[in-house]
């Protein structure tokens, strides 16, 4: 058995990993998880052309198995069909159900307007894809081993798959792979992205009960959010006082997960400040036709939300939803309302894509918005290096300026950053997720993080299981 990486090794974006299994017979079946997007500084250098290629062999490989539908985990699944991929797409239900929808953005966006490319692409998607509940084990189509190999503890004629709830977005699970053959049993966890704790809406994450080899994120490997109340109470602080001058509070987010997380709090702030004019007629507007889909599939899979957000619905309450709520769809509106909120004097709140402002609408109110010492930014999720965000979260607090749609943009406005809203385990979740596991790993690989954090955390894990062999992203 072994693992090949064809992303997310040295930083955060373009996750896919390789489980190649029986590769010391000449009949290997390989599994791949995720086929994701490069982004920011990861893609410097590459041409866009050489960023999307699958530059791998695509022949054993017997099943896709997608974690979760963010870009820099599914993007380049447009690229792989191209490339001849015609095995299943193994995803959870509500996954599979939120594909498509991604897969089309991601075409329209990068690749092309042509209609009948796109629908073409779709219809094969859709076609490969199998949707799984969680919490079942599925079988994986196998090759049989040759009959002249080596039967050794690396030989499994059996593998299995189970998708468990990771918390980080609506249709989000980490990985188990059971591999059994005539010597050995061995399971492989991969976590996808893990959910932090008291994420809005879903339910926290919990350890599998083994795992023999464990491929983990490290996207927040060394640092630990704020609480929760802390960072409600952040966002109303920070949106009380970013008003007050009437200028406009722009909120990069992804469209899914993080925007409809956004609505939840907005949803409970204007609850509990039923006497509070400001909270009861601030415009919200959702400037993205993607999220506003995504947001109905969240209201749908509502049997996926965790008990709060289901005693708060049990009560009458609409927790993706307020009469404050704008959400704009056509590209004309979206360019109006920009124009609109320029010529007046009128606070609002705009949450729009892309989350790391490399791209989609956000990139437009922030070229006009940024020079404005009216205007806040407030950032609630990571913002991976050489991304535009992180180059406004850097540069903006000592006024400089960047660069959007080839233009130099001076940044006069008041940048903010809140932790405690990461849709990504903190480094204590991740610390916690291989302590509460039974049978704990002999091998584990850490991948999805920066230098710095993927360090962090294999000290930990060092620490917790000095027996295991602990692999770092490049040496994986
Ligand atoms: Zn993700
Ligand atoms: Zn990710």
């Amino acid at each position: 058995m072994q693992i090949i990486h064809h992303g997310a090794v040295n930083g955060v974006t373009g996750s896919c990993h390789q489980l190649d299994v029986n590769n010391h017979t000449n009949n290997i079946s390989s599994y791949l998880i995720d086929c994701g997007l490069f982004q920011g500084a990861e893609t410097a250098g590459k041409s866009s052309a050489e960023q999307l290629q699958i530059d791998f062999s695509i022949d054993n490989i017997k099943a896709l198995i997608v974690t979760h539908c963010h870009i820099d985990h599914v993007g380049r699944i447009p690229y792989l069909l191209a490339a001849g991929f015609n095995q299943p797409i193994y995803a959870t239900t509500a996954t599979a159900a939120l594909l498509p929808l991604v897969i089309e953005d991601a075409l329209k966006v990068g690749v092309t307007r042509d209609q009948t490319l796109i629908q073409a692409c779709l219809s094969r998607l859709k076609k490969l894809l199998v949707p799984i509940d969680y919490n079942q084990w599925f079988l994986l189509p196998i090759n049989p081993v040759p009959k002249n190999s080596v039967i050794n503890g690396d030989t499994f004629t059996k593998a299995k798959l189970k998708f468990k709830p990771a918390g980080h977005i609506l249709g989000s699970a980490y990985v188990e792979i059971d591999l059994t053959g005539p010597k050995n049993h061995h399971r492989v966890v991969f976590s996808g992205d893990l959910g932090a704790t008291y994420a809005p809406l879903l339910a926290s994450p919990k350890s599998p009960y083994r795992a023999d080899t464990l491929v983990i994120e490290s996207t927040y490997g060394d640092k630990n959010h704020q609480g929760r109340k802390d960072r409600s109470k952040q966002l109303k602080n920070i949106i009380e006082s970013a008003v007050k001058d009437n200028g406009v509070v722009l909120i990069p987010a992804f469209s899914i997960g993080r925007t409809q997380e956004l609505l939840y709090e907005f949803e409970h702030i204007i609850y509990r400040n039923k006497n509070n004019p400001m909270w009861q007629n601030i415009d919200i507007i959702v400037d993205s036709p993607m999220a506003a889909n995504f947001t109905q599939q969240y209201r749908q899979f509502k049997t996926l939300w965790d008990n709060e957000a289901k005693n708060k619905l049990a009560q009458g309450r609409h927790p993706l939803d307020f009469n404050q709520l704008t959400t704009i769809d056509s590209h004309q509106d979206h360019l109006a309302v920009i124009n609109y909120l320029d010529s007046v004097n009128k606070p609002a709140i705009i949450i729009a894509a892309s989350g790391m402002c490399t791209g989609g609408r956000i990139s437009n109110y922030l070229a006009r918005f940024l020079p404005k010492s009216t205007t806040d930014v407030l950032f609630v999720g990571y913002q991976a290096q050489g991304t535009t965000g992180r180059d406004i979260q850097n540069y903006g607090p000592q006024g400089g300026y960047v660069y959007i749609n080839d233009q130099k943009i001076d940044i006069k406005a008041v940048i903010h950053t809140i932790s405690g809203y990461s849709a990504h385990a903190d480094q204590h979740n991740l610390i916690n997720f291989v302590k509460r596991m039974h049978h704990k790993p002999s091998h584990i690989r850490i991948v999805h993080g920066d230098d710095e954090a993927k360090q962090a955390l294999a000290k930990e894990y060092r620490k917790l299981i000095p027996t295991a062999e602990i692999v770092i992203g490049k040496e994986c």
